[in-house]
């Protein structure tokens, strides 16, 4: 399946109205989010839930989030609303948050991977939002990238994995965030557990609801099992794999260019956050955990572009935006990490 006619549109509202007409001819458009790209389809549609899965070549029971372009959309396609899940969506949405819920009989099987439950998102990207209401339908969006490649943050990732498999890509520049969303799930007493860490933080939910009503999910920070049963499919794929062999280096800065500076493999690559001060060939990744957030997918597409082979990382902070730093990475390193 890489034979469509794929057409690059820019994200001018003539260009959205186009994308709209294929979605609603049952196509496939990836979108840019404040996120990453989203390969979007209608949400509602088991037809092109099933045309997104093999478009990525996803596994079926890895569900896709459903993305709206207003609050008040939210009741046909969940069966509850508990007020937890308001209070969450009041106080960060539209933005990068996802908030799983039980859902109505609206969400076919195949958009929710068999599951009863359906994660909705409403992004603050304002294309994908208008883009949304053009359709009149919510659309089904999971990142725009081959299924186990690092997320798409531009128009070009996006092209590089689906040309020829999506009928649209909306060229929107780079993506704000970087990494996919927060995803939680709200359980019946309103405790909040963070599935997937993002740029909504543990904090900003503590802050929020009590530190006593958040938790984080087993899988975030370790290697959840094939076939343990897990809150999250996606969390037992290995995600954001890069060719490149990528261990984290758990140390000071000083520890980290001491090990470093000791390593004389044939292609290997240093992920810095700026300016330490190593001898093999560098990338940078960024100071900050936001600008590590904005940069790190298309760092690991450049690691596979210079022909890196063993790539020694900094390890992002472990808290704050940090944390789904660190999540991606360690999947991109498959969970390799070397403590000093
Ligand atoms: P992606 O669409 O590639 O950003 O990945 C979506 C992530 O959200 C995956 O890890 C899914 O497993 C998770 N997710 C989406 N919907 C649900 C749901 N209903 N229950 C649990 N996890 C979900
Ligand atoms: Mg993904």
């Amino acid at each position: 399946m890489n034979d469509m006619n794929t057409l690059i549109l820019s994200d001018s509202d003539s260009d959205l109205r186009r994308a709209a007409e294929i979605l609603k001819n049952g196509g496939l458009c990836a979108m840019p989010t404040e996120t990453v790209y989203g390969l979007a389809g209608n949400a509602l549609d088991s037809g092109a839930a099933a045309k997104i899965y093999a478009a990525k070549g996803r596994p079926s029971d890895n569900p896709l989030i459903v993305h709206i372009s207003e609050l008040s959309r939210i009741h046909d396609l969940v069966t509850a609303f508990p007020d937890t899940a308001e209070k969450i969506f009041k106080a960060f949405s539209p933005g990068p948050v996802t908030v799983i819920l039980p859902r109505s009989h609206k969400i076919p099987d195949a958009t929710s991977g068999g599951l009863d439950t359906v994660g909705i998102r409403l992004p603050a990207d304002k294309r994908a939002r208008k883009l949304i209401s053009l359709c009149g339908f919510p659309l089904a969006a999971p990142s725009a990238n081959l299924s186990g490649s690092p997320s798409p943050t531009s128009a070009e990732h996006c092209i590089r994995d689906l040309m020829g498999r999506v009928d649209c890509i909306i060229d929107g520049g780079k993506c704000a965030v970087g990494v996919e969303s927060t995803v939680l799930s709200v359980d019946r007493d309103g405790d909040v557990t963070v599935l997937r860490p993002g740029f909504v933080t543990y904090n900003d939910l503590a802050s929020l609801l009590g530190e006593e009503h958040v938790r984080l999910a087993r899988g975030i920070t370790e290697r959840v099992d094939e076939g343990e049963k897990v809150l999250s499919p996606g969390m037992k794929y290995r995600h954001y794999a890069p060719d490149a062999d990528i261990a984290i280096i758990d140390g000071s800065r000083e520890q980290f260019e001491c090990f470093v500076n000791s390593r004389r493999d044939e292609g290997a690559f240093a992920l810095i956050f700026g300016d330490e001060n190593v001898q093999l060939p560098a990338v940078k990744m960024g100071l900050t955990s936001e600008e590590q957030a904005h940069l790190l997918f298309d760092v690991l597409r450049h690691l596979d572009d210079i022909g890196a082979k063993r790539v020694y990382a900094r390890c992002p902070r472990k808290t704050g935006v940090g944390l789904a730093v660190y999540n991606r990475l360690l999947r991109a390193a498959g969970f390799e990490v070397i403590k000093l």
